[in-house]
């Protein structure tokens, strides 16, 4: 049975910083795994 990309999305755990664990609003930059204060620091 198929999932719709709806449900899919909804499912989704909210993205959380790799670094810090904050948990990352919707950016720009959606494939950042990290914060932007951890990417920051990195860069
Ligand atoms: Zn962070």
């Amino acid at each position: 049975m198929l999932i719709s990309s709806t449900e899919f999305f909804k499912n989704l755990p909210p993205k959380e910083c790799a670094k810090c664990g904050e948990i990352i609003e919707e950016m720009a930059d959606c494939y950042s795994h990290e914060c932007e204060e951890c990417e920051g620091e990195i860069h």
